[in-house]
């Protein structure tokens, strides 16, 4: 019995390392305000660090305001590369970030939002409003529809999503979503263990919706 347990986890360990894809680019959306706790701009900082540690490129909204602008005034000031992507309609209202590796300005935000998935490789969610929130659920949506296979995280900072986290709990016990869905998301407090569980993840394990629907 020890003996299967330990080859179990010695190959669950080998298929990690075989699917383990490197993070290249990785798309963070953030607040365009800096919240309430300081630890929320702690944590933009924190990351971006890890970023740049990590040799990976920020994709962002490319505003300089609230944690945004943090986490790219971090990456920039570290010697890293930012790939800003923002609406002409915001440039001013937001204040497009002119120190950035590079900065796209795009026609709306559905075009943002597409861009900034097709530039990343991965998704993660700091604190942040609604533009976060829907931010975070387009491409959580589209994770769940199989139209790409990247990892998605929330960093859930001093438990500033714990509503959400509790929602998504609710809504797999009312069976408006898959548990395998709500398991997508890889939650997490800490940039580090964020960083090696996006890392590790296995494309394989996503289930696409429209698989599953014989099982309703
Ligand atoms: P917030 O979390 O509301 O502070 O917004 C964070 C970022 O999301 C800001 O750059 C907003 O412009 C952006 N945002 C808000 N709504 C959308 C949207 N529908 N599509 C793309 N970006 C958005």
């Amino acid at each position: 019995m020890q003996q299967t347990f330990t080859r179990g986890r010695w190959l669950g360990s080998m298929a990690r390392t075989i699917y383990a894809q490197q993070v290249q680019r990785a798309c963070i959306f953030c607040g365009s305000s800096p919240g309430a706790r300081p630890a929320y701009t702690e944590a933009a900082e924190d990351l971006g660090m890890l970023l740049v540690q990590n040799g990976i490129t920020l994709v962002f909204g490319g505003a300089t305001v609230g944690l945004m602008g943090r986490i790219a005034d971090t990456v920039v000031s570290e010697g890293g590369e930012a790939i800003g992507v923002i609406p002409q309609a915001l440039v001013d209202r937001e204040i497009a970030h002119l120190g950035l590796t590079d900065l796209h300005v795009v026609d709306t935000m559905h075009e943002r939002k597409q861009r900034m998935a097709d530039l990343s490789d991965a998704f993660v969610a700091l604190p942040g409003g609604l533009g976060t929130l829907d931010e975070l659920f387009e491409i959580y949506t589209w994770g769940q529809l199989g139209m790409h296979r990247k990892p998605i995280g929330l960093m859930n900072v001093e438990g500033y999503f714990d509503g959400l986290v509790g929602f998504l709990e609710h809504a797999v016990a009312e069976r408006f979503v898959r548990e395998d869905h709500r398991d997508m998301l890889i939650i997490e407090e800490e940039p580090t263990p964020m960083l090696e569980r996006l890392q590790s993840f296995d494309p394989a394990s996503l289930t696409p919706k429209w698989i599953d629907r014989q099982d309703v």
